[in-house]
């Protein structure tokens, strides 16, 4: 087994990324400017825009957190996110989810303008990723790709198995394998005798929330598994009360998997970069002009 190591696959392109920002500064262009927008104080939300701004300062974008109380009205907040939309010294917005129950998800993600939706969740971009034509992909499904590109897995002609069909991961995860020439198979909670999807799978993307669900048994000798799953687990005996579980039980699948990403270290820090490239991306785009640029990951 040998791991898909996303922490040093992040370096990488991390550098690389810091150095297309320090080209645009020598060349006298704006450099990138991410604003995300936080609802509430809920910890785990507060800890990835915490760490998404770390990200930005470690590559030279400027970086915007615009933090607002749970109080906030729907139509309060819609109005924060058209001034964001209007204003050009910003180039990209992700809104920080879950929001409160009071206010539309939906309605948030729609109002964002698709050309600073770096987070890919905006229809016209869902649009377009579906049809292979240049937007903003979804940064996990993205860095995701990233990720198996960086190692060289063979995708063309491989069965692929994707476990859960959101909006943000199965879904778009299912169109860009697809993209990618595999076979693909998107399961969810309906499906019936999951075992004989994975068991078949050469790829196995497990993306459904529950910690420890894919068991050594339910994969083939030599498949390449992909843990998106981040759970936290209360644990007393760790110092946060808690601790990070994956979807796959890595002790067993990873002596049964060619290759195998971990949780924490695989898919989460890719997500991160899949945000940097795409909020790059939104720069180049406005510097030459073009609504969007060539971003089909078609090779
Ligand atoms: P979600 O919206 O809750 O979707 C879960 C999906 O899993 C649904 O499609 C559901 O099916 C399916 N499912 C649930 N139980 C199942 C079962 N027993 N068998 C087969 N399918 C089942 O979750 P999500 O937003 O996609 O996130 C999934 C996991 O990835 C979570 O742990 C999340 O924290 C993590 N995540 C990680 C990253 C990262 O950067 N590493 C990014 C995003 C998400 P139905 O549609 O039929 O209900």
């Amino acid at each position: 087994m040998q791991l898909l190591n996303g922490n040093e696959v992040a370096k990488t392109l991390k550098a690389n990324i810091k150095l297309e920002v320090e080209q645009l500064k020598i060349a006298g262009k704006k450099v990138p400017h991410l604003a995300a927008i936080l609802v509430g104080v809920d910890g785990a939300s507060m800890t990835y825009v915490n760490a998404k701004e770390k990200d930005c300062r470690e590559v030279g974008f400027d970086s915007t957190i615009l933090r607002f109380d749970m109080s906030i009205t729907e139509e309060e907040l819609l109005k924060e996110v058209e001034k964001i939309n209007n204003d050009t010294n910003i180039d990209g917005l992700i809104v920080q989810l879950p929001l409160p129950k009071h206010i539309s998800e939906k309605k948030v993600t729609e109002t964002i303008s698709y050309k600073k939706d770096v987070d890919g969740f905006h229809p016209m971009n869902v649009g377009l990723m579906f049809k292979g034509l240049p937007c903003f992909l979804p940064a996990t499904p993205f860095g995701i790709i990233k990720l198996l590109e960086h190692y060289n897995i063979e995708t063309s002609g491989k069965n692929c198995v994707v476990i859960g069909r959101s909006d943000i991961v199965g879904k778009p995860m299912g169109a860009l394998m697809l993209q990618k020439n595999c076979t693909v198979t998107v399961c969810h909670s309906k499906t019936k005798d999951l075992n004989s999807f994975t068991q078949k799978a050469d790829i196995v993307i497990a993306a459904l929330g529950i910690p420890e669900f894919l068991k050594a048994d339910m994969i083939k000798e030599g498949a390449v598994v992909i843990d998106v799953g981040i759970t936290r687990v209360d644990d007393t005996t760790s110092v946060k009360g808690y601790v990070l579980k994956g979807d796959v039980k890595f002790d067993e699948v990873s002596q049964k998997a060619s290759w195998i990403t971990p949780v924490p270290g695989g898919v989460g820090p890719m997500t991160r970069i899949g945000l940097m490239l795409n909020t790059l991306e939104a720069v180049k785009m406005k510097t030459i002009l073009n609504p969007m640029v060539d971003r089909s990951i078609v090779k």
